[in-house]
């Protein structure tokens, strides 16, 4: 055997002990993954036709519409063209939400939560054309259990031509327990009703699905700690975060028992990936209930566009306020 061939085998042995202890994942509908070398192979683009508009990140209205997960085109169509994907459970999991009705842009939705992958994340399944009889919300499934059958069901307003019908495909984290007091105190949603509770895409943030279903496993932790720091700010609340609890994986140090505020790391996108308690008197620490810390420059045009900075780049934009209020709903 030569050296080479020995060294080779020896990587992929290391591999597959390091896959027992990552999480399952498979590809959440029928396309068989080995297949797909590109995301023209799987993408579904909006009427725009541009591929990356099917794609996670600001890839609508010529990049200032935020699209936060991955829209994923139908392998198989009956001959009125409707599809015949079944959709899949990418973890083992348990069902946390169903919505069978066409109430808003999900149209019919399952989201799922992930109790034994490293964070246990979300991940949502939208547009469903119908949902597999006797779903139920506690119900536990396997990783590639089936919920239902891709569609394209949305509302009249949002309405999806079946020639565009996909699977939209979430993963992230959910930002708040109390996201309904919150809510109830927003003027942007006065006279709107809340009909998903928790499960609201606004108390959910995502990350890149690509990252997660690349391969047959994943270290979770990994992915979402992987994500690049984008800015920094520091927080006081009343009560620790609520999402502190549910993401401890997500402390990168400090004593939380003694905490007097936090330090926290977002990605572009508006995700708090990494905390760090602050002692009393820390420095980093400022009057009021939050300040904006830092910004890494070669993300400013990416955060204005997302508007985590204002349009001059300086200051807080309008999604890094409703993060951190939905983040500190409890210390209301
Ligand atoms: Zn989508």
């Amino acid at each position: 055997m030569t050296r080479g061939r020995y060294q080779r085998l020896l990587l992929l042995g290391l591999c597959a002990a390091s896959a027992a202890t990552a999480t399952e994942v498979v590809w959440p509908t029928s396309m068989d993954r080995s297949l797909l070398r590109s995301p023209e192979d799987y993408l579904q683009p909006t009427e725009s036709r541009r591929l990356e508009s099917g794609a996670f990140g600001m890839v609508r209205d010529d990049g200032h519409r935020f699209h936060e997960g991955l829209d994923i085109r139908p392998a198989g169509r009956t001959k009125t063209g409707e599809p015949t994907d079944l959709v899949f459970s990418a973890m083992e999991g348990v069902v946390a939400y169903v919505n069978p009705r066409l109430n808003g842009a999900y149209g019919r939705y399952v989201v799922m939560l992930h109790p034994r992958a490293e964070v246990p994340v979300y991940t949502l399944y939208a547009h469903l054309a119908s949902l597999q009889p006797g779903l139920k919300v506690g119900q536990t499934l396997a990783a590639g259990k089936v919920l239902g059958v891709m569609g394209h069901s949305s509302t009249s307003e949002t309405a999806i031509p079946k020639e565009r019908a996909h699977l939209h495909f979430e993963v992230g984290l959910m930002l708040s327990e109390r996201f309904q007091t919150w809510y109830d105190a927003d003027a942007d949603n006065r006279g709107v009703p809340n009909h998903h509770g928790l499960f609201n895409g606004q108390n959910l943030i995502g990350f890149d699905p690509t990252l997660l279903l690349a391969r047959s496993s994943a270290d979770v932790r990994a992915l979402l700690r992987d994500q690049p720091v984008a800015l920094a700010i520091t927080l006081r609340p009343k009560r620790t975060p609520d999402f502190l609890t549910r993401y401890p994986a997500l402390l990168k140090g400090g004593d939380s028992a003694t905490a007097a505020g936090w330090y926290v790391e977002f990605s572009w996108q508006g995700m708090p990936i990494g905390w760090t308690a602050l002692p009393p008197g820390d420095p980093r620490l400022r009057p009021g209930l939050w300040s904006l810390y830092g910004v890494k420059d070669q993300f400013r045009p990416q955060l204005i566009q997302r508007r985590m900075l204002t349009a001059n780049g300086k200051a807080a934009g309008d999604t890094l306020i409703r993060q951190v209020e939905i983040l500190t709903a409890n210390s209301r």
